[in-house]
């Protein structure tokens, strides 16, 4: 950056330099030439008006002279040349200068030399008498100017060079310098005493990405965190199921067990504890799946009133055995959704709301269709939760009551299938429990 910075300086400094030099060139030429004609005038005038008085005699007393003077007739014949013996000069008749001044009283013109390196400039005036006077003077060109100036021009070219080095090597490190010392860990720290205002903005746009950087960072901990508890968590639910199958299949194998209704009772229990197995396993599966925020799972119009009645039925069996009764109230309520997914909320909190009922207990599933939303509440009369584990019943394993969750067969992963389900729905859940009266649970779709 500095390089880039010190070389557009630099050929600024040059631009402007060469610009100027050649301006300055132009301007003084033009003036020295000006300055010339308006002598070559004033000389001619009083020249003319002295030959006008003295006649011929005024060439005798003439001295040294910058100017050349010639005295024509009007026929062009050389009467008189301060320079050249006028004998030899050739007719003046059909020179510019001569011609205007015979035929308007006075006339100008100049002529370049055969090298371009000198310029003749002629002023002519009619005298009263008809001859004609005409002064000239040799003017260096511009070319000739330079040519004389160019040693000294290439010390004041090169001394220019280098003071504008010097200053673009300056420049350049004094406009980088304050961004090169700039606290780019603490953006804002730089506020009070930065050199560019400009960058303010670029500043706190810095310390917002830090800061999304420190969030971002933070959740992927956390997330990491979880993971790692789940993980730990899954392996010791998975453990426990093994040890007792391991344990009672042992029992079996060494021949101790003995009578009929003792084997029946172990393979029971190892068959109870493999289908708690199989329902953690299936939980984990679920989980994971919806750990991904539903991606590759296809929304389409569904009936939640339906989903319900089917959940409701797959259920009911266990309400039996449990001595509950269900009931489902509402009719077709249509939103955009996942089936699936939709019916494993409406699944897990029916299976909670009967596993926490107490005997002779009712579950009531309500699918209300309201302005833009549909809501799905199911109520029941059972133990309820206690309002300090209202805020953490949706973490992964976590359980009020754990024995009383494993009698039931819970897996202590329900609510959080249901907690991800929901926001793959965008939808809220609200939780209202009565410690020993019952708890509702209502999730409400945006449509
Ligand atoms: P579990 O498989 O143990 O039921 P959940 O994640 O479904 O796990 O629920 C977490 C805990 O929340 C349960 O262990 C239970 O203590 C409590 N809970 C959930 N639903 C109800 C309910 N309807 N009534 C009382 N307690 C409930």
């Amino acid at each position: 950056m500095r390089g880039k910075i010190f070389k557009s300086i630099w050929l600024a400094l040059l631009s402007v330099l060469t610009l100027s030099f050649i301006l300055i060139t132009g301007l003084l030429y033009t003036h020295f030439t000006n300055e010339q004609l308006d002598q070559l005038r004033s000389e001619t005038k009083l020249v003319a008006q002295s030959l006008a008085m003295d006649g011929k005699h005024y060439f005798d007393t003439l001295g040294e002279t910058d100017f050349r003077i010639t005295w024509i007739t009007a026929d062009g014949t050389i009467l008189y040349d301060n320079e050249v013996d006028s004998s030899v000069m050739e007719n003046h008749m059909e020179r510019e200068e001569i011609r205007n001044a015979l035929r308007n009283g006075y006339g100008e013109s100049s002529r370049y030399s055969s090298t371009l390196l000198e310029r003749q400039l002629y002023t002519a005036q009619r005298l009263p008498d008809g001859t004609v006077l005409r002064l000239s003077i040799t003017q260096a060109t511009i070319w000739n100017l330079l040519l004389h100036f160019l040693l000294p021009m290439a010390g004041i070219l090169i001394a220019a060079l280098l003071t504008s080095l010097f200053l673009a090597f300056n420049l350049s490190q004094r406009i980088v310098e304050p961004l090169n010392t700039l606290d780019l860990d603490h953006p804002l720290k730089n506020r009070d005493h930065t050199a560019y205002t400009e960058i303010l903005p670029l500043l706190h746009r810095l310390d917002d990405q830090h800061k999304q950087l420190a969030n971002d960072r933070e959740e992927l901990l956390k997330t990491s965190q979880i993971r790692q508890e789940f993980t730990a968590n899954a392996s010791h639910e998975l453990k426990t199921p093994l040890h007792v199958i391991s344990g009672y299949a042992e029992l079996l194998e060494s021949g101790m067990v003995t009578t009929e209704e003792a084997r029946r009772l172990f393979a029971g229990k190892i068959r109870a504890e493999s289908q708690r197995m199989s329902k953690l396993v299936g939980d984990i599966i679920d989980l994971s799946r919806l750990d991904s925020g539903g991606v590759g799972m296809p929304r389409e119009l569904t009936d939640l009133h339906r989903i319900a009645l089917n959940a409701v039925e797959a259920l009911q069996s266990e309400a039996e055995s449990a001595a509950v009764t269900v009931a489902v109230e509402g009719g077709p309520t249509l939103l955009y959704g996942v089936p699936l997914v939709l019916y494993s909320i409406i699944y897990n909190l029916c299976s909670n709301a009967i596993n926490y009922s107490n005997k002779g207990g009712k579950v009531l599933v309500t699918v209300r269709d309201l302005p833009g939303k549909a809501q799905l509440t199911v109520s029941d009369q059972g133990i309820g939760i206690p309002s300090e584990d209202l805020d953490r019943i949706f973490e992964r394993f976590y359980r009020v009551d754990k024995s009383h969750s494993k009698e039931v067969g819970g897996t202590g992963l329900g609510l959080s299938i249901v907690k991800h389900a929901a926001g793959i729905h965008n939808a809220e859940i609200q939780v209202r429990s009565e410690l020993g009266k019952g708890s509702d649970f209502t999730v409400t779709f945006p449509k």
